[in-house]
């Protein structure tokens, strides 16, 4: 069993082997291509396992996930690189505790509209469901900065996901189930905006209601949750 100073890659089995699923999950739907975007989930209170930095998902093995604290940032420098995304994560956990999976993505419908840097009204219902009111997009920001950590842990307020200016989305979720279901609906809402527009203008729902329909959906949520554990 390989050991980093003392970090068993047998921890977080469960977990690492949850994020290779998820990483060929990712690809097969299209949500990324090649070594793009990345996945965490918390796994304690203070600490996440991320993917590594600048690999194919096709050749992900629990071993490459890196534990990383996302209170301090620190991880074991001797071992595998996280994702250079990963402070992103941090600052997402740290400011959300109620989230436990998350995914950045480059999906092409919200990626479009991330490249017109427009917010996305609730379109649809499922939309302001499962994501929110409505998703804002964050400033543009260089990738790997503090300033795109403060821009989209701003834009995620009060919802599941935001995009981020010229380059793609971030989609969260109390398990990594939601998380992916984040992402799904996401895509098809900015694709039924992007072409609502071209059929003579997105009508959304209203901002109340659809505040509503998402806090609805939490309280549903949270209470299957629980009946299941
Ligand atoms: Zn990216």
């Amino acid at each position: 069993m390989t050991s980093y100073s003392g970090i068993m890659v047998s921890d977080y089995s469960n977990e690492r082997e949850a994020l290779v699923k998820a990483g060929l999950k990712l690809v097969e739907q299209g949500l990324v291509s090649r070594t793009w975007g990345n996945i965490s989930v918390k796994v304690n209170n203070s600490e996440m396992l991320i993917t590594p930095s600048g690999k194919f998902y096709e050749d992900l093995t629990p071993a490459d996930m890196v534990l990383i604290n996302f209170k301090t940032n620190t991880y074991n420098k001797t071992g595998i690189k996280p994702s250079s995304e990963f402070k992103m994560h941090s600052g997402i956990y740290n400011a959300r505790k109620e989230f436990n999976a998350i995914i950045h993505s480059h999906q092409m419908n919200a990626s479009t509209c991330a490249a017109a840097r427009r917010e996305v009204p609730a379109v649809l219902d499922d939309l302001a469901q499962i994501v929110g009111p409505s998703v804002r997009c964050a400033d543009y920001a260089l990738p790997s900065t503090k300033k795109i950590v403060r821009a989209t842990v701003k834009a995620m307020r009060g919802r599941n996901a935001a995009l981020m200016a010229n380059h793609g989305a971030v989609c969260a979720g109390r398990n990594l189930d939601e998380a992916f279901v984040v992402c799904q609906v996401l895509e098809k809402g900015c694709k039924a905006f992007i072409e609502a527009e071209f059929l003579g203008g997105a009508k959304h729902i209203g901002k109340f209601e659809a505040w509503a329909m998402h806090q609805i959906y939490l309280k549903k949520y949270s209470k299957l949750a629980d009946k299941n554990n």
